[in-house]
């Protein structure tokens, strides 16, 4: 087999990678792991920045969006007994945001790529990316019972955070820049409809709580726990009590709850890998960094980085200019780290840490009602929120 560019990973980075190189002419192949009915499933991030969208729509991808997605223009910050909104329309006129599930885009993607006769192999195993330090890259794997290998003159690795493509970078090459956080998120998806129309973002003593949404029938929550929280010890009605505890606490608002269709436990942490290319193989999206999910960035910097790196290839194809592409780690690290900053800001205003003492969280209640009293503090988490613009793809 050969292609222009073999694309491990078929979640948003790869796919809309694909999906945007298809569009300049650019051939590509795409090798997934799991089934197309386990990534199409599969309940992750739910919101997409203003330029996310926009990328989707001129693309071609983003008509179900537009039809199905709740476009939200602002958030609330729950603390103290009182609800405080960031009035994205007030702070950052015509930008919002758009709730709408990561496996709906993924879903989408893999509609319009298959839809233009694209190529995803599905369930292909012990993908092993080879020769990228030269000129004639490919990637070997195991479909279908049969090892096979396909030559490319590019690989995208966009396997997210434990994908392989990473790890065939030559020791010495990348610096890693790491941080754990001393906790972890339960995540709940459940059959009721929204308690309220904006996303909460709740601070209590008791710890984080986020009411979310993924479609009007569809609520999504997250409670700050434990890391190594085992699921088990979370029944449903545990659940809901502890979400009642850290929500419903203005008064006249109370929590509709409804049957729970799936629950899990993330882990929280930050990490970047730098730079985000060796020879003839780029990382995008997870497979380069991770951030805790309190600023909802990691599908929206997966789209970043693959919108630039389509600009940097078809550069290359159309004249054999290299300098986009030799930039494009300078080009995604300088927006990765902003939101690495915004989202590390966010969990730290946010959660509950076991060290803090009385006085630490008397600072952060101060922090808290600064960021919600004082037009510069809240203009700053709502352009930081809804998202840079996104460049042309
Ligand atoms: C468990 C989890 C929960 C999350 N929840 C939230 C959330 O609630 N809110 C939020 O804002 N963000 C959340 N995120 C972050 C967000 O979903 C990611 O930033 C986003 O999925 C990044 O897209 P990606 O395409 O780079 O990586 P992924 O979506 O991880 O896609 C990588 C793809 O590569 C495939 N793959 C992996 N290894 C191989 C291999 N060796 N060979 C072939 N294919 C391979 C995987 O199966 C997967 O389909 C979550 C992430 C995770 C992991």
């Amino acid at each position: 087999m050969r292609t222009q560019v073999a694309i491990v990973g078929a979640g948003p980075a790869g796919l809309l990678l694909s999906h945007l190189l298809h569009l300049r002419g650019i051939e590509s192949v795409v090798l997934e792991a799991r089934s197309r009915d386990y990534v199409e499933q599969r309940v992750r991030a739910g919101v997409l920045e203003q330029g996310t969208v926009s990328t989707l729509v001129s693309s071609g991808a983003g008509e179900r969006l537009q039809r199905e997605g709740l476009v939200h223009h602002g958030i609330e910050l729950r603390f103290g007994g009182q609800g405080h909104r960031i009035a994205f329309e007030k702070l950052v006129p015509g930008r919002a945001i758009t709730v709408y599930g990561q496996q709906e885009v993924v879903k989408d993607l893999i509609a319009a790529r298959l839809g233009a006769g694209g190529q995803i192999l599905f369930e292909v195993g012990d993908v092993q990316p080879e020769g990228i330090d030269g000129p004639g890259p490919g990637v070997s794997f195991t479909h279908q019972a049969e090892r096979r290998t396909i030559k490319a003159d590019f690989i995208a690795g966009c396997d997210g955070f434990h994908g392989v493509c990473r790890d065939v970078i030559p020791p010495g090459v990348l610096t890693f820049f790491d941080k754990e956080y001393p906790f972890g998120w339960l995540g709940v998806l459940a059959a009721v409809a929204p308690s309220s129309e904006e996303l909460i973002y709740a601070s209590n003593d008791r710890g984080f709580a986020l009411h979310s949404m993924r479609s009007p029938e569809v609520s999504r929550f997250y409670l700050q726990v434990a890391p190594k929280e085992d699921i088990a010890a979370w029944p449903d009605e545990r659940i809901w009590e502890e979400l009642r505890a850290r929500l419903e606490t203005v008064p006249g608002w109370s929590l509709s709850t409804g049957p729970v269709l799936e629950k899990g436990i993330t882990a929280m942490r930050s990490f970047v890998a730098e730079p985000m290319q060796f020879g003839r193989l780029f990382l995008a999206g997870d497979a380069a960094h991770i951030v805790p999910p309190t600023g909802a960035k990691g599908m929206n910097l997966a789209a970043f980085d693959v919108t630039v790196l389509t600009r940097a290839l078809a550069a290359w194809y159309s004249s054999g200019d290299a300098s986009l592409l030799d930039g494009y780690s300078q080009a995604c690290l300088r927006r990765v780290w902003r939101a690495q900053h915004f989202s590390w800001w966010m969990t730290t205003l946010l959660h509950t840490f076991d060290h803090y003492d009385a006085y630490d969280r008397r600072l952060q209640q101060s922090y808290l009602d600064y960021v919600c009293s004082s037009a510069a503090a809240s203009t700053s988490l709502a352009e930081n929120y809804v998202g840079m613009d996104m460049p042309e793809h």
